[in-house]
């Protein structure tokens, strides 16, 4: 329904420099819901959650929670209740775990963020036992929990997720959307998923849609993709 709807994207073109690298980008997600965007290299994804969180030009509209953010930067759109897990995690490789979770509750007051520190390093014990130590010393697997749990630290109503699966292992990665599917389903948080990995993106999705070239070329219910072959062998190269 217009009441749950949390992200509407009516994108014309949005990218770089002059020439545009997606074109006719729409889609909705709903409070609580779940998108995966697959696509090859180079299809437009990463520059399409870009858009989103104000860091590529884009013409067109995005309204969230019924607020227009399209032109606003970076740090207005966060406010909103967005949060952007970049590719390669984006944790500060210098900064303790517990200072970079930290930076994920900036916008929270100091007692409520070092209540949800002591929450996450319960959740990720492997991240507790390494409070003190910089995030430059963890795994990636460890640094990939940490960029998530930095991302619910701002309590956000949608958490963005680029290539969640970037540079893990099988088991490892596996490890990860599961920890994403649970927090997500917790917490009610709408998810935007960036992935390579179609299988596990699919399984933990609602809805999903193909780019190709910076155009939405298929979209669909997630279980439907999943079963779908011929789109799989098309577009997902599998
Ligand atoms: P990948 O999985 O490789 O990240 P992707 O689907 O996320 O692929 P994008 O990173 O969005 O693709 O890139 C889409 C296009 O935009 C590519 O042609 C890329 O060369 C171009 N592009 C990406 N980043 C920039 C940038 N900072 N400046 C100019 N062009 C860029």
């Amino acid at each position: 329904t217009a009441d749950s709807r949390l992200l509407q994207v009516d994108l014309r073109s949005a990218g770089y420099g002059a020439v545009p690298v997606l074109h006719d980008i729409a889609f909705d997600l709903d409070e609580g819901r779940r998108l995966v965007i697959l696509g090859a290299n180079g299809a437009g994804k990463t520059t399409t959650l870009r858009a989103l969180t104000g860091l590529c030009a884009a013409q067109g509209s995005i309204r969230f929670a019924g607020a227009p953010l399209q032109g606003l930067p970076a740090h207005r759109i966060a406010r909103h209740g967005i949060a952007h897990v970049p590719q390669g995690r984006g944790t500060v490789p210098d900064l303790t775990v517990r200072e970079n979770l930290l930076l994920g509750g900036t916008l929270r007051s100091p007692r409520e963020a070092a209540a949800d520190v002591g929450f996450w390093m319960d959740r990720f014990p492997r991240l507790g036992e390494r409070a003190a130590r910089p995030a430059s010393g963890l795994s990636g697997g460890e640094q990939q929990l940490l960029a998530i749990a930095r991302a619910f630290m701002a309590r956000p109503r949608l958490v963005l997720l680029d290539e969640p699966s970037l540079g893990l292992a099988p088991k490892v990665t596996a490890e990860v959307f599961a920890a994403i599917d649970e927090l997500g389903r917790a917490r009610g948080t709408a998810l935007l998923i960036v992935e390579q990995n179609a299988a596990l993106a699919l399984a933990i999705a609602d809805t999903a849609l193909v780019l190709e070239s910076g155009r939405i070329v298929t979209r669909g219910a997630a279980a439907d993709l999943q079963g779908d072959d011929d789109l799989r062998r098309a577009y997902l190269g599998v």
